[in-house]
């Protein structure tokens, strides 16, 4: 696998219709022509995801999302042109020629606009738009650099478009629309506070049991190999643990304990954003030594500690 920032590259593999990941805001996308169905299935193949697990089409601006759906409702647009290009994917009714081994069949097609300088110059390249989902084997943690790619795929793919490290570090922000009005289908990169200061009051949908409309987001997803155990009282978890090396994942301050080795924080600052950013790539780190187990707790249910609060809970061997 080659590792390089030249677009130029990245076109000549995407036209010969093979897999191509890309660097976005979010995180890495492993991307494909979306009218070649080989090159799609492909994705599949290499990530070994769930064939009703549809993907997030990625365009080049605003402008072209009447190319590629039927209807936009008021409030879609408003949100489309508030925040892209942006980490907030909408779902909408599907334009005839979006062909539906792009959306697992549905009438809807997921799509955005990313803010990475590099891969919107590659869309401007391209004649035809990006279908990307996040560059992880199914239900591992989302990579957010070119090595994490690397780590993961190795020659399974001929080429990393490298745009550095993911300034978000987190997925999207998806919604969907009924009746015109927005519904969080899963939390992400675009925090709550943001849309609603847009477009109102929005209702979160954001589990597979409650929302057929919403497949692909399983209660159990994103998780590090080393066991995550999300804890109210610390004290009391670890001095019932047998485990003596663990690892704690905390916000801004360090849990000093004779069973945690070592202290991992997202943020000094108490800064949501760049917490988002650093998760993680912190799980993959731990994930690189030998610890027995990660605690950890959650962040205030404001801002984007929601969405990284969501993440953990979908990464958590156990909730006490
Ligand atoms: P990923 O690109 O790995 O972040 O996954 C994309 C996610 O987008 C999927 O897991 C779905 O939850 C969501 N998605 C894609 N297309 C649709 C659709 N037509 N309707 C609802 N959700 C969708
Ligand atoms: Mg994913």
């Amino acid at each position: 696998m080659k590792i390089s920032n030249d677009i130029n590259e990245a076109v000549f593999w995407l036209s010969q219709n093979k897999v191509v990941a890309i660097p976005t805001e979010t995180v890495y996308g492993l991307a494909a022509n979306i009218y070649n169905e080989e090159a799609v299935n492909s994705i599949y193949k290499i990530k070994n995801r769930p064939s009703n697990n549809p993907l997030i089409v990625h365009i080049k601006s605003e402008r072209e999302l009447y190319k590629y759906v039927d209807h936009v409702p008021v409030k879609a647009n408003l949100l489309a042109k508030t925040f892209w290009p942006g980490p907030l994917t909408l779902v909408l009714k599907k334009a005839a020629h979006i062909p539906n081994y792009i959306t697992s069949n549905k009438d809807t097609v997921a799509i955005r606009v990313p803010a990475h300088k590099t891969t919107l110059n590659l869309l401007e390249n391209l004649l035809f738009p990006l279908a990307a989902p996040s560059a992880n084997p199914s239900n591992n943690v989302s990579s957010t650099t070119a090595q994490h790619v690397l780590d993961y795929f190795g020659d399974k793919l001929p080429f990393v478009l490298d745009g550095g490290s993911c300034a978000k570090g987190l997925e999207s922000t998806i919604i969907g629309f009924e009746k015109g009005e927005p519904i969080i289908y899963r939390l992400g990169a675009l925090s709550v506070e943001h849309i609603e200061r847009v477009v109102g009051k929005v209702q979160i949908r954001n589990n597979a049991t409650q929302n057929p409309d919403a497949p692909g987001m399983f209660s159990k997803h994103y998780a590090p190999k080393t066991p995550l155990y999300i804890v109210k009282n610390l004290e009391d978890f670890l001095s019932k643990a047998n485990d003596t090396n663990c690892a704690y994942l905390g916000f801004d301050k360090p849990f000093i304990h004779s069973k945690i080795n070592k202290n991992y924080l997202l943020s000094e600052n108490k800064n949501f954003d760049e917490a988002a950013s650093n998760l993680y790539k912190t799980l993959i780190e731990i994930d690189t030594q030998q610890f027995d187990l990660i605690v950890t707790q959650y962040l205030p249910e404001i801002d984007l500690g929601k969405s990284i609060n969501d993440r953990l809970s979908r990464a958590a061997f156990q909730i006490n």
